[in-house]
């Protein structure tokens, strides 16, 4: 469905991405895993149309987005893909429902259409009581939730996740797990997950390890994710 191939990236000198190759299909959940710095992040966002590579293509469905130019790329994005945030990113405000319809309303979707799908992905997110709270009255995990429905609000192909559990508790990080391997199985979502937390890999069909810009192949020694990112064992 997404196939990256030979990405590279560089940041002045400094050499981000290493001709990174990834393909991701249908279904699927990937985490994406490495020391801070290796370039995960870098990568999530090539692959989400956020930024672009130097070298390299992204193509969706045999499509290579390079071609598209802003304005095609913008609306693209915003009918098939979703993103989850290590900070959730409701806008303050206005309330879950309207912060949830909003990416279905900017698609071209009615107001009244949007605010019932932004209701059912709510509720489908046991946050079926919390339509008219604003994000300021919502726990860390509620919060996190009304920004996974936000990213499923379009039904994209793919959603990328970066540290989306990174400011929570060890409950809250419990319930967005669940969640996310809830709707793999119910709508058959597919989720490619930039993550230190060690337990969101037990849902992945597949964990990715990066080190220096690279994948690493399997086997291949890269630094110990169970350590604190503050002091990886490289
Ligand atoms: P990770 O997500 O694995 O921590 P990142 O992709 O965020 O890694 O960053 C990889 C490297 O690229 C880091 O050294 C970071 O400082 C650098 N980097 C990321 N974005 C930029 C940018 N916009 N400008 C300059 N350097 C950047």
């Amino acid at each position: 469905m997404i196939e990256l191939k030979g990405i590279n990236k560089s940041y002045g000198n400094l050499r981000v991405l290493d001709d990174v190759s990834l393909s991701i299909g249908s279904n699927e959940i990937i985490t994406i895993v490495g020391p801070s710095g290796a370039g995960k992040t870098t990568l999530l966002q090539i692959a989400g149309t956020l930024d672009r590579p130097d070298s390299g293509s992204v193509l969706y469905d045999g499509e290579d987005i390079a071609r598209f130019n802003d304005r095609r790329l913008s609306a693209f994005r915003n009918r098939n893909i979703g993103f989850i945030f290590q900070f959730h990113q409701l806008l303050p405000e206005f309330t879950a429902q309207e912060n949830v319809a909003l990416p279905a309303m900017i698609a071209g979707e009615s107001s009244r259409k949007a605010q019932k799908r932004a209701a059912e992905l709510l509720d489908m997110l046991g946050l079926g009581d919390r339509l008219r709270h604003k994000p300021t009255q919502l726990s860390g995990g509620e919060r996190q939730r009304a920004a996974i429905a936000r990213a499923l609000v379009n039904s994209p192909g793919v959603i990328f996740a970066d540290e989306p559990t990174g400011s929570l508790d060890s409950r809250n990080r419990d319930e967005i797990r669940s969640a996310i391997a809830d709707l793999r199985e119910r709508l058959g979502q597919t989720f490619v997950i930039v993550t230190h937390d060690p337990s969101m890999t037990s849902i992945a069909d597949r964990t990715v390890r990066m080190a220096d810009g690279r994948i690493l192949a399997e086997g291949e020694e890269g630094c110990d994710i169970s350590v604190e990112i503050s002091s990886p064992i490289c």
